[in-house]
C-alpha cells in the first residue's frame, strides 16, 4: 500500500462524505479507519517542521533579497491623483518567469509586461503609470532581479563590427519631471498652456500621427484662462505650427525619466555610435 499524505486523506474523506453510500468509505482495506490514519499521521508533523526549518536555513540569505523596496518615480508625484512619488517593487520570482513564458506565445508583449508589473509592484495601478515611469520601473525591476549589468550588442553604423556592451543600469541618469515641463508659455500666441501627460492606457489616442493630432486637445488642460475642450480644440486648429510643435513635443516626447540612449566608440574604427536603450532579449536573463 502506498503512503498517503494528510491532504490525500482529507480529500478521500471529503469524497466519502459526499458519496451516496457513506458506509463503504469509512473502512479501508487493512482495517484502519480514516480518522485513525489521519491521527497517526499528524504525529509526524514534527518531521515536517524539520523540513521547514531546513528550508528556512537554505533561504536565509534570499529573504532580504526578495523584500519589497521603494523606488522614486521620475514623474515626482506631479502626475498622479494622490501625488504618489514612489512605487514599491520586488524582484521577479520563478513563478513570474514561468507566467511570462507561458503567456509569451499567446499575448502581445505589452500585456505580458503589464501583468509582470502588476505582480512585482505595489502602490500605484500600473495602467495609470506614464510610459516614462513604466520603463524606469521595468529597468529597476531587472536590476534587482538579475543584477545591474544589462548586456547590449550593437553593430557599428560605420564598419559593421559588433560590439558587446555592458550597460550599468545604476549609471543611467534620470531626469525628474518639473512643474515647468507642464506649465509654459506658447511661443506665438504667448498664452500660458497647462498640459497633461499621456499614460500607458492612453497610447491608442496618439500612436499614429493622425490620432495624435486629432486627440491633442485631450492632453491640454488649459490655455490662458480657458479650460473648455471645444474651445481648446478650435485654438489648436487655428494657432501657429510653432505653438503646435511646442505642445506636441512637451506632451508626447517630454524630457524626463531615464536616459534612453548612450554613446560608445567602436573598437574597429573608433566611430562614435549612439545606442538606444530598449527592452531586449536579455531583459529576462541574468547578466
Ligand atoms: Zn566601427
Amino acid at each position: 500500500m502506498t503512503e498517503k499524505t494528510i491532504v490525500d486523506l482529507v480529500r478521500e474523506s471529503h469524497k466519502d462524505s459526499t458519496s451516496t453510500s457513506p458506509q463503504e468509505g469509512s473502512k479501508r482495506p487493512g482495517g484502519a479507519s480514516l480518522q485513525g490514519q489521519a491521527e497517526r499521521m499528524s504525529e509526524n508533523i514534527p518531521v515536517d517542521k524539520g523540513v521547514e526549518e531546513a528550508l528556512e536555513k537554505l533561504l536565509q540569505n534570499v529573504r532580504n533579497k526578495m523584500a519589497w523596496s521603494e523606488v522614486k518615480l521620475p514623474s515626482q508625484g506631479l502626475l498622479y491623483p494622490n501625488n504618489e512619488t514612489s512605487i514599491r517593487i520586488r524582484p521577479f520570482t520563478f513563478e513570474d518567469e514561468r507566467l511570462l513564458k507561458s503567456q509569451a506565445s499567446q499575448d502581445n508583449p505589452e500585456t505580458i509586461l503589464e501583468s509582470l508589473l502588476r505582480n512585482c509592484t505595489e502602490g500605484i495601478d500600473v495602467t495609470t503609470l506614464t510610459p516614462h515611469d513604466k520603463v524606469y520601473v521595468l529597468f529597476c525591476l531587472r536590476g534587482i532581479s538579475y543584477g545591474d549589468n544589462y548586456p547590449i550588442s550593437h553593430d557599428c553604423v560605420n564598419c559593421k563590427v559588433t560590439s558587446n556592451l555592458d550597460m550599468s543600469i545604476k549609471s543611467l541618469e534620470t531626469t525628474p519631471l518639473k512643474r515647468e515641463d507642464m506649465v509654459f508659455t506658447l511661443p506665438d500666441s504667448l498664452m500660458e498652456a497647462e498640459i497633461k501627460l499621456p499614460r500607458g492606457q492612453d497610447e491608442h489616442l496618439w500612436n499614429t500621427p493622425e490620432s495624435l493630432m486629432a486627440n491633442m486637445h485631450m492632453f491640454v488642460y488649459r490655455v490662458g484662462e480657458i479650460m473648455d475642450k471645444t474651445i481648446i480644440e478650435a485654438f489648436i486648429h487655428k494657432t501657429t505650427v510653432r505653438d503646435i510643435d511646442t505642445l506636441r513635443t512637451r506632451i508626447f516626447t517630454p524630457e524626463y525619466g531615464m536616459e534612453n540612449h548612450f554613446f560608445y566608440n567602436c573598437k574597429g574604427c573608433n566611430h562614435k555610435n549612439k545606442v538606444d536603450i530598449a527592452l531586449n532579449e536579455s531583459f529576462f536573463t541574468a547578466s
